[in-house]
This record gives structure tokens, sequence and C-alpha cells, in this order.
């Protein structure tokens, strides 16, 4: 993925570029892709989650085919690649667990305490169905929106769902927090897996809630995936919680692909998935030009 995106930015330097906005608990670098030379920004992230890193794939895949179109003069299902990208800029964070991901990938010798990673894995060198950070924290139950009543936590480090001891007590949620309080995102894009639903919802009401609807049920439209019905009391602690409560603009939390377990999603259904999702990007920067 590094090797990816330094080339990406070596083939348009004129519309892409890329920085780092922090440090993961291994000290692998956490990047930010922008793309587009305008004034509205939209952030698209992906692998929040360790075992959901075909999410990764994704939105590189979005990075690149936008890059090319761009270059091109060319056009993805009717968006005018050049003429969106001049008046807004996406921003990709293709990989917020790097961590994670690894251990997913390569196992316990990708960490840098082998020792402790099994330990939390309860023994078992298996670590595909690990979401968590390298420490055993949930990313996405980090984020400070309700995140004291968050639901069925398991109160120590683990694969999956323990929220951690404190709010952004992790290096790579603290930089999504940082990195986004530092722009003026018009919408929020979380890629996760899987089950074809999108969560839209948390606590906004009135017009926003009207807003944040219609826009859903156009990701919905192109995706085909299911909206997840608002909850009057939904668990809170993610990253797209925050960001509606706090930015008080819309964020989707996409969950692609099937159902699968709780285990990576088989690449098989990659060309399927893209079909699905690839004009996310283009779509919702547009929606902020209209
Ligand atoms: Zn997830």
């Amino acid at each position: 993925m590094v090797k990816d995106l330094k080339e990406l930015i070596q083939w348009h330097p004129d519309i892409a570029s890329l920085e780092t906005i922090g440090k993961s608990v291994d000290g692998r670098d956490l990047y930010a892709l922008k793309l587009g030379t305008g004034k509205e920004e939209v952030l698209i992230n992906a692998s929040h989650h360790a075992r959901e890193h075909i999410t990764t794939n994704v939105v590189m895949e979005m990075a690149d085919q936008y890059a090319h179109l761009y270059k091109t003069n060319g056009k993805m299902n009717g968006y005018a690649v050049q003429s969106i990208l001049k008046k807004t800029s996406l921003y990709f964070v293709p990989m917020v667990n790097p961590d994670g991901v690894s251990l997913v990938q390569l196992g316990a010798n990708s960490a840098k305490n082998k020792a402790s990673v099994l330990k939390i894995n309860g023994g078992s060198a298996n670590f595909s169905a690990w979401k968590a950070n390298v420490r055993g924290v949930d990313l996405n139950r980090q984020y400070p929106a309700t995140w004291s009543t968050i639901c069925c936590n398991p109160g120590k480090p683990s694969s999956q769902n323990y929220k951690g001891p404190k709010v952004l007590s992790e290096p790579e949620a603290k930089a999504m927090y940082d990195f986004t309080l530092k722009h003026s995102f018009k919408t929020s894009a979380s890629y996760h897996s899987s089950g074809q639903i999108i969560f839209w919802h948390f606590h906004q009401s009135g017009s926003r809630k009207t807003r944040d609807y219609a826009l859903a049920k156009k990701v919905s439209a192109k995706t085909g995936y299911s909206l997840v019905a608002p909850r009057s009391n939904p668990s809170g602690g993610g990253f797209n919680d925050w960001f509606i409560q706090n930015e008080k603009k819309p964020g989707f939390t996409i969950e692609v692909s099937p159902y699968v377990g709780n285990r990576p999603v088989p690449l098989v259904y990659f060309s399927s998935i893209w079909k699905q999702n690839n004009t996310i990007g283009l779509m919702l920067a547009n929606e902020t030009i209209k």
C-alpha cells in the first residue's frame, strides 16, 4: 500500500499529495492521500478494523482510478472527474490500523510485542478474526461519542470490542480525531466489512436528519446496501458517531460484502464490491458542490 501511495503521487503530482497524520502503536506511519485541488473536503477511510482489510483495496482503487480519469479527462458512470476534483478534495486514509492488518495478514511475528498479542488472542497463532489494534483496543470504539455507555465492552484487551482505558487512548484513533479537527470535511465515509449495510444515524434530528437520510438513500441506491434503521440508543464510540455528533455533517459507515462472519472478506468478492462502490467518493464530493 505504501509503495502504491508513493507511486500514485509521483504519477499525479498536479492533484495528489501524501501526508503522515500520525504513527501506530508499533510505529507504522498513518497516511492520508489528498486527491483534488478544490475547497470542499470529503474524508474516506478504511481498515479501522484489522480483519476488514479488503476495504483498503476498495479505497486505494478509488484513488487510483479517479487520478487516472483526472489525467485523461474521463468520466466514471457520468461523473466528470476533472470538474469535480477541481472544486473538491478527497482525503483518503486507506489504513487506520496498519498494525492490526499486519497481524491478520502476517501473524504474531509482525508485532513488536509478540508475547502480548498471543496472550490477548488466547494463545492462538491464528489472527484471522482480529479486529483491534496491536494493543487489543477496538479503534472504532475509541471516539468521544457516548463512549462511557458503549455496550458489550469486554473490559480488557481483546481481539475485538474492547473500548480501551479511556477515550482516544490509542494513537491511531487520536490521529484520525486530530486530522478531522484540522479540516472541515463535509462528509465522511468509513469503510468496514461485512454485511452490505450502511449505518448513517447517530442521534441527529430535524433538518440534519432529513439531509443525512437523503444522502444515505443515494449511497444505498448506488451500492444496493440496506440502510440500518435509526436506533433510539445506538452504542457509540465509532468514528462516524463522533463525526456526526461533533462536525454535524453526514457520516456513513459502509459494510461491504455479503456477510462472511468473523474473518477477512474473501478476495473473490472484490470485483462485485468494486462495482457497488466505485463512484461513492465522486458522488460524495459532487454532492458538496451541487
Ligand atoms: Zn468494522
